[in-house]
């Protein structure tokens, strides 16, 4: 890894340093240096280190110089592809110019981004196993795949979102012959992990940072090249990523991917015959009918009462077990197998078992649950905790982990977030946002509103919402937390008030965002997904309106199950895990308005609970510094002070 030179992180970061002249638009923020000193020293002195690092302090930087100085070989992993992205087309490519030398950074992706060689040349060669107008798109891929550098699928601007024929030309694990592969040495895994090991800097994400400590805790060959340290930014996403990749789990759409790969090789390899492609039907049936078992309901809920769901539907689900041994022994039955019946032998004998032990198992300490999306059913067995997987998997084994975020401590404390991710020993670090709060920005909490769940809290809600966007000329987020309330308010408001209205799931969100710059005045009403990742500068979004404190819905699978779990310890699980995630959540969602040190904008939230339950206490002392109001008069008059007079 390269060194950085002997530049002191004082001086980088200083008024008139190296930073400030390659970038003309930066800004000297202390906190950048006293966050960078942290990162140094942990780095240096390998120990953990927790660091909250307010909006607008320059965090990424303020990793990525020591990372660089460390000359440890340091792994950077981002919650969001977005960070991801910036910090290889932005944030190396500034302190490379900063510091006047060359850095080489690679991005990282999970291999269902890749173009797999071997399957554009299969399908290539095989007339009739795509559509008509597949084999055109196929052969515009094959044109690119001879030209890319990477076969990142980011760089096909002409092939839509989630178009089918990607998910059968991808380099994902199960259908990668890996070593036996004669395209091995050319392939565009092989050398991503050629030209990562020879990095300066590994950019990688949280789902593929967890996929490869799963495979590693299974004793097998993980993706990532070796690493001494990991620096995670968005660090409040851990526990949720980490828990999806410790779970088990099965899907309608595996079965039928397996299926239709079947289907797909045999042809290919001219092993096709009617009785293979019997047992492949089978499959495909019987996993219908055993899907279906699990009702229409959209969304999650808890799998219980598995022992009876296996007595009730003893024969569906003997059948569907039954159909995948079937296709194993048949796959099993041909001779000289190449490797890529052997992959398809162990698909099926992998989905038997994870099925089972979804269905059978009688393990503590794991919630089963069952999520239904369009046609799709996932059924999944998840950890109740991950605290102690990643104490066993990952920071007794890394001896430095720095974790930061916008988000993490809660009353100024680590102590909810160092349980949850099982951290015995850490530094812990807030460092302040540069943003003068207390003038930029006003938190409006309205008088006299019922409490979220009493008689007239929506016709109130509404009242202040129409007075609230008035007031701020539109130029405003309505964040909710429920669907249903996201409707509810979006169509009392048509009508009502005179600004464009854009709601969550009109067009895909990126569209939306974009629609949401673009157009004067607009309101946009937005569910959970929007509280954070979501970055508007400047007066387009003025004003941030919040429906309820966000506590996790109980019915939810996991949230239930954690509750349990901390009930059954002796524990309150309101106060120790509800309260402080709410919090988390609610600071999110803070976080979308002010994004620059000229931005200004008022945050109403419409949940009395904050003033009138004790724990509301928690929620205003972990929020940031803003003036606060309680008089929509004084709303008003915020926003008839001109921007321009703050600049
Ligand atoms: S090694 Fe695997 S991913 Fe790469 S070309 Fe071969 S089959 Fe495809």
């Amino acid at each position: 890894m390269a060194l950085a030179g002997s530049v002191s992180l004082g001086k980088f970061f200083a008024r008139n340093g190296p930073l400030q002249t390659a970038h003309s638009g930066y800004e000297y923020r202390p906190g950048q240096i006293e966050m960078a000193t942290a990162v140094a020293e942990a780095l240096e002195e390998r120990r953990h280190l927790f660091i909250e690092a307010g909006t607008g302090t320059g965090k990424t930087l303020a990793y990525l110089l020591p990372v660089l100085q460390s000359g440890r070989r340091v792994l950077l992993s981002t919650g969001t592809r977005n960070l991801q992205e910036q910090l290889v087309t932005k944030d190396v490519p500034l302190l490379a110019s900063a510091l006047g030398q060359e850095l080489t950074v690679i991005c990282m992706k999970g291999r269902q981004n890749y173009a797999c060689k071997q399957k554009i040349a299969d399908f290539h060669s095989q007339p009739g196993l795509l559509e008509r107008d597949e084999y055109d798109m196929l052969a515009r891929i094959r044109t690119w795949a001879a030209e890319t550098e990477t076969g990142d699928q980011a760089e096909l601007d002409f092939l839509p979102e989630n178009h089918p024929l990607w998910q059968r030309l991808n380099a994902r694990r199960e259908t990668c012959t890996g070593q036996k592969c004669p395209l091995y040495d050319s392939c565009f895994l092989t050398s991503l992990h050629q030209r990562a090991a020879a990095a300066d800097m590994v950019v990688v994400n949280h789902h593929l940072f967890f996929a490869d400590l799963r495979l590693k805790g299974q004793d097998l060959a993980g993706v990532l090249p070796p690493y001494e340290a990991v620096v995670f930014d968005e660090a409040h996403e851990l526990e949720t990523i980490a828990g999806q990749y410790f779970g088990i789990g099965v899907s309608s759409h595996q079965i039928e991917d397996l299926a239709r790969d079947a289907s797909a090789h045999l042809k290919m390899l001219d092993l096709a015959s009617p009785d293979m492609d019997a047992r492949i039907e089978y499959v495909r049936l019987a996993a219908q009918k055993f899907f279906l078992c699990f009702g229409a309901r959209e969304g999650r809920t808890v799998f219980e009462e598995r022992p009876q769901f296996v007595q009730d539907h003893a024969e569906v689900y003997d059948q569907y077990m039954g159909s995948l041994a079937y296709l194993q022994s048949g796959l099993e039955a041909i001779h000289d197998k190449p490797e890529e019946v052997h992959n398809l032998m162990r698909r099926a004998g992998d989905l038997r078992q994870q099925t089972a032990y979804i269905v059978e198992s009688e393990d503590e300490g794991v919630v089963y649950w069952v999520e239904r999306r369009g046609r799709g059913v996932h059924l999944q067995a998840s950890p109740i905790e991950v605290a102690a997987l990643l104490r066993d998997q990952l920071f007794n084994r890394t001896d430095t982990v720095v974790m930061t975020s916008a988000t993490l401590a809660v009353s100024g404390g680590f102590e909810y977030v160092r349980g949850r991710l099982g951290v015995e020993h850490a530094r812990e670090r807030v460092v302040a946002s540069p943003f003068e709060y207390a003038r930029q920005a006003l938190l409006y909490l309205p008088r006299d509103l019922p409490e979220p769940n009493s008689a007239g809290y929506r016709e109130r809600a509404v009242e202040e919402i129409a007075d609230l966007l008035e007031a701020s000329q539109g130029r405003a987020f309505v964040l909710c937390t429920s669907r249903v309330q996201m409707k509810l308010f979006h169509s009392a408001m048509a009508g009502r008030v005179k600004f464009p209205l854009l709601l969550q799931g009109e067009s895909p969100r990126n569209l939306l965002l974009e629609k949401f710059r673009q157009t004067p005045g607009a309101v946009l009403f937005a569910t959970s997904s929007f509280w954070q990742g979501v970055d508007v500068q400047g007066e387009q979004l003025s004003c941030v309106i919040i429906d309820r404190l966000p506590f996790a819905v109980p019915s939810d699978p996991l949230v239930a199950a954690r509750m349990n779990a901390l009930e059954a310890q002796g524990k309150n699980a309101f106060r120790e895990f509800q309260v402080p995630e709410a919090v988390l959540a609610l600071k999110q969602g803070f976080g979308r308005l002010i994004r620059s040190s000229r931005d200004r904008g008022v945050v109403a939230l419409l949940d009395s609970r904050v003033l009138s339950k004790s724990y509301g206490r928690q929620f205003l002392d972990s929020l940031p510094d803003f003036a606060l109001t309680r008089d929509i008069a004084e709303v008003r008059e915020f926003f008839n002070v001109p921007a321009t007079s703050l600049r």
